[in-house]
């Protein structure tokens, strides 16, 4: 595994590889810390690639808030370590300079509800503006054929696919399942932040989404009830939501019933951290009759 630090380097070494043979170069686009969510995506790109491409870059700017951005936990030795165990060929881990210098200017915007609504009202436009700009960014340093990201930040794989339809981007965006804890926590690089009394409230979040995934599966099918088993499981762990969300899966409009696929997304603070999960709750088909 090679590390690279600059974008010239990187377009070297994907030449190189090109003229090697290697046409097929997955991509995926991470802030480290890495766990096995990452590591899944990794083992995605690395079944359909031939060249793996792993960019580790922590973002100043889609960090809406400052004491986030300064504690973001930063592992970079462990991660090279774990990027190379995972077949990783090239890791980019270039610093804040080399993708925005001195007279940098340039911001990708993806307008409208898909940046408004959730993760944007909550963190602000600037969350979604300093991502897609990076992504974009890493996107056309790397070049790849696939770009592999997370269902966990759903929002997010919204946001990127719209941007790369809308610039003609040439890279498939490729969509994981979100990677879980054995005690159904979805993983994330924030969660090390959590004290073991955070960790046990946090849980009330994936049990508030099962709730919910259940009595779809019996047949509830108003958002109502299902918005409150959902609340009441977060309640009672003291968690406060800052979005308990139903809404449809591709344009984040609400909804009131489940009569389709519905992403049912929550946020929520625990302690100092924030977290985000979901699911996709799909309507249990009706029986027909004989
Ligand atoms: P991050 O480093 O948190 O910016 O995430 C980098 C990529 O990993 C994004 O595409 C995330 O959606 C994805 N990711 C983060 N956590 C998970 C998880 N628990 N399962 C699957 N993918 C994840």
């Amino acid at each position: 595994m090679r590390i690279i630090r600059t974008i010239p380097e990187l377009h070297a070494a994907r030449a190189e590889a090109r003229a090697a043979g290697a046409t097929r170069v997955g991509f995926v686009p991470t802030m480290g810390a890495l766990h096995e969510g990452h590591l899944s995506l990794l083992r995605a790109a690395r079944a359909e690639n031939d060249v793996v491409v792993l960019s580790i870059f922590v973002n100043p700017t889609q960090f809406t808030d400052s004491s986030d951005l300064d504690a973001y936990p930063r592992t970079e030795e462990a991660d090279a370590e774990l990027a190379a165990a995972a077949g990783v060929d090239l890791l980019f881990a270039p610093d804040a300079a080399e993708l925005y210098p001195a007279g940098y200017a340039t911001t990708v915007r993806v307008a409208g509800p898909l940046t408004e609504t959730l993760e944007g009202a909550g963190r602000g436009q600037g969350h979604f503006d300093g991502m897609a700009t990076i992504v974009t960014k890493l996107l056309l340093a790397v070049l790849p054929g696939t770009a592999y990201l997370g269902q966990k930040d759903a929002q997010q794989l919204l946001v990127v696919r719209r941007m790369v339809a809308d610039l003609g981007i040439p890279t498939r965006i490729a969509a994981c399942p979100t990677a879980r804890d054995q005690d159904g926590l979805a993983l994330s690089s924030r969660n090390v932040r959590l004290s073991t009394a955070e960790r046990s409230r946090a849980l009330a979040i994936p049990r508030a989404l099962e709730a919910a995934a259940a009595l779809v599966a019996e047949g509830v099918h108003e958002v109502a009830p299902l918005r409150e088993a959902a609340s009441e499981i977060l309640a009672a762990a003291d968690v406060a939501p800052e979005y308990l969300a139903f809404v449809v899966p591709e344009s984040l409009a609400p909804v009131e019933s489940v009569t389709g696929p519905v992403l049912c997304a929550i946020a929520a603070r625990v302690g100092e951290v924030r977290l985000i999960d979901n699911v996709v709750l799909t309507p249990t088909p009706v029986p027909t009759k004989e």
